[in-house]
């Protein structure tokens, strides 16, 4: 069976093709500037990368580029081949707890709660439509990134503002990541050979945050209403005293628009930093004794160890604290800074076994009281699983 995991973007569509006997990447890629000048897309696999320049003036013209390149590669024989589209879909909200095979009433859904991610599903609900325009018969499915936690209770999703918000406007935590987070609670329970895992799941990449697991289940996680709560990020604050907006923008000049933005967008590692978002050059900005890129990275490490510290006691202890994404899988030195601050707990790393990079393995010492994990995340791979379990 062959499965295709989609995550659309305004002017972008990011694809793999995973052969499901398997679980196999068959080819990956990516069309940008869709609908702008200087279109092009990248196909790929270990044998071959193939990079051109397309006119791509909708998703529609990417997708039909795409089904006629894999026959062109022999990857596929027709568009029948292909058996199911799995849709990487940011905001479910409290509407879905699981992924669902997209229907008429699915899709308006989609479009509806743009309101809470004005710039992900109306991109996402483009790509549905367009898929559909091409492949009218194969059987397609949404996997939101917010259902995985679905399962926090109230008092851990809602802020302590006026009840009436809620219940009006949908303000609460919904978090993100879930896929992530879900694909690292299985796997991490399939290694271990154990469902009744307390497990800490940091997924630390451009973007990122912490989930609290229990049993498979998500307890509390630290993105929050949008994915600009919690840690601090690479270019993202996290948690800020939300005073400091109107503050800023009278001192400032700036709309309150404005300064969401520069939340979002030059705040984190680019913001305390002032050199990048990219943890690589905060590391190298360290080695050459630029005093910001130290406190930068200070001030992530606080961010992971505070929302650890608060997930332990929430669960009532850990089994194992899993590291994943971009910095979680390769950045040794952030994983061996967290976990010394986590001595006061019993954890222990084991410095040779953490020099590692993007492979499933334990890098906690024999007497840590927390196993420590690095498990590379695969959120193409839970997007296709989902959809073959449904298309079944
Ligand atoms: P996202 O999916 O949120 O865009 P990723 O999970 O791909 O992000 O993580 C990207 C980040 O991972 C980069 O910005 C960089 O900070 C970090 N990263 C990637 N490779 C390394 C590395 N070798 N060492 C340290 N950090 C790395």
């Amino acid at each position: 069976m062959k499965i295709l995991s989609i995550n659309t973007g305004s002017s972008s569509l990011k694809f793999s093709l995973f052969n499901m006997d398997t679980d196999e990447v068959l080819v990956s890629g990516l069309f940008e500037r869709i609908g702008i000048d200087g279109s092009c897309y990248t196909i790929k696999n270990s044998e071959f990368k193939i990079k051109e320049d397309a006119e791509l003036k909708d998703h529609a013209d990417a997708i039909k580029i795409l089904l006629d390149k894999l026959i062109e590669l022999k990857i596929i024989s027709s568009y029948d081949e292909i058996d199911g589209v799995g849709h990487r879909i940011v905001q479910g909200a409290d509407h879905y707890d699981k992924s669902v095979i997209i229907t008429d009433e699915v899709l308006e859904d989609i479009i509806k709660l743009s309101d809470l991610a004005p710039l992900h599903n109306p991109a996402h609900a483009i790509g549905i439509k367009a898929f559909k325009s091409i492949l009218p018969n194969t059987p397609m499915v949404a996997v939101f990134d917010t259902a995985f936690h679905q399962t926090m209770s109230k008092d851990k999703f809602l802020y302590a503002v006026p009840y009436e918000w809620y219940e009006k406007h949908g303000v609460r935590r919904y978090g993100a990541h879930g896929t992530s987070h879900n694909y690292i609670s299985q796997t991490i329970s399939k290694e271990l050979g154990r469902d009744d895992l307390k497990v800490i799941s940091c997924h630390l990449g451009q973007g990122a945050s912490v989930t609290a697991i229990d049993s498979g289940k998500c307890v509390n996680t630290s993105m929050g209403f949008t994915p600009l709560a919690g840690l601090v990020m690479g270019t993202r604050s996290g948690d800020i005293d939300v005073s400091l907006v109107p503050y800023v923008m009278e001192k400032e000049g700036l709309s309150a628009g404005e300064v969401v933005t520069a939340l979002n967008k030059k705040s984190g590692f680019l913001g305390i930093s002032g050199v990048s978002s990219d943890s690589r050059d905060i590391e190298a900005g360290i080695k050459e004794g630029n005093e910001r890129c130290k406190i930068a990275e200070e001030m992530f490490v606080n961010s992971v160890v505070k929302y650890i510290a608060e997930y332990y006691v929430e669960l009532g202890g850990c089994d194992v604290i899993v590291f994943t994404a971009g910095i979680g899988e390769n950045s040794a030195a952030t994983r061996e800074a967290i976990a010394e601050k986590l001595a006061v707990l019993g954890v222990k790393i084991d410095k040779k076994a953490n020099d590692v990079r993007g492979e499933l393995k334990c890098i906690s010492a024999k007497d840590s009281k927390i196993k420590l994990y690095l498990v590379p995340t695969n959120e193409e791979l839970m997007i296709a699983k989902d959809t073959l379990a449904l298309i079944k």
